[in-house]
């Protein structure tokens, strides 16, 4: 049961969404956005979070939008884990997917809940920081579209009043190769030890991790390191987890230097993709 009482609104328009949200705040009242709603109910019933004002964006059409043409692919934030490994239109995005909780969890985890989680992983961000997939954002000032590293390095840097709306990636990242794999500590279905992620470009291995820092991350100097082909694969390895820009975190679930012995073999599996696909 959720220990305390709250507004439940189901907008129908982007605007009228942020609408609620800001006459909600000049009220002094506590409003949040609300999409599969599986993390608010959890914390909720745990005392983690209190809230005056729910704020569901499920019924907005433009975030439920899941669709791909010539161009890109349109993702609103509110679909489903389980409807986007269904369309299977980025196949990176639905292998990250698929090992994302249970499949019941993802028939309500969304693909916005999961980028704005209070959890450390948000795995499904992964893809698109690859990708360098646009995000639309909706605020008091009306809607922008902006480059996901505009907004994100390593959390989102956005105002309290603005969601996301939809995330759009470019076709030509869709089809591209790609490396997917995930540690966890016990068995298939957790949150990660260590999951990392790679695209291959024509020229460039693009890499970007979950559960190595407090929050995913893609690291230039990380790439630059994996693209210097001058240097042995051994020697780039270490060089690779040397260039991380934070500690690897130590906690109950697995300890730094277990990580990074996991990731060390996970940068050594990426390199040696990135030469079959050379061959
Ligand atoms: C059984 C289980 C296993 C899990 N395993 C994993 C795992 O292995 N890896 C992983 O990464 N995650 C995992 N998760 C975490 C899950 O992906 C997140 O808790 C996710 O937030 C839930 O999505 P939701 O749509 O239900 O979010 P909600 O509960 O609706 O929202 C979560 C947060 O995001 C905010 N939010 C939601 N939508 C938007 C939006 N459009 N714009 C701005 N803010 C928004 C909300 O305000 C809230 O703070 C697991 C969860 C469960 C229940």
């Amino acid at each position: 049961m959720i220990p305390f009482e709250f507004e439940f609104y189901t907008p129908e328009t982007v605007e009228e969404a942020v609408k609620v949200y800001m006459t909600a705040k000049s009220k002094g009242l506590l409003p949040m956005y609300y999409s599969g709603g599986t993390e608010f109910i959890s914390r909720a019933r745990r005392n983690e979070i209190q809230v005056d004002l729910v704020i569901d964006i499920k019924r907005i059409d433009a975030c439920k939008l899941c669709k791909a043409d010539e161009q890109e692919l349109t993702l609103g934030a509110a679909v489903t884990l389980t409807e986007i490994i269904e369309a299977d239109l980025f196949p990176l995005l639905s292998d990250v997917l698929l090992s994302i909780a249970t499949r019941t969890a993802r028939n309500k985890i969304t693909i916005g809940g999961n980028m704005m989680s209070n959890l450390p992983y948000k795995e499904a961000l992964l893809p698109f920081l690859l990708a360098d997939s646009e995000v639309v954002i909706a605020g008091e000032q009306g809607i922008r579209q902006v480059n996901i590293h505009d907004v994100y390095t390593d959390r989102f840097s956005i105002a309290p009043e603005e969601w996301i709306v939809q995330i759009i990636t470019n076709a030509k990242a869709l089809q591209a190769s790609y490396y997917h794999e995930k540690r966890t500590r016990q068995s298939q279905i957790n949150y990660p030890l260590v999951t990392a992620t790679s695209l291959f470009d024509s020229e460039n291995t693009r890499i970007a991790l979950s559960g190595v820092s407090n929050n995913p991350i893609r690291v230039k100097q990380v790439e630059d390191v994996a693209n210097d082909l001058k240097k042995a694969k051994d020697v780039r390895v270490v060089e690779m987890v040397e260039a991380l820009p934070t500690q690897i975190i130590d906690n109950q679930e697995g300890s730094s230097a277990y990580r990074e012995f996991v990731l060390q073999g996970m940068f050594h599996d990426i390199l040696s993709k990135r030469e079959e696909l050379q061959k």
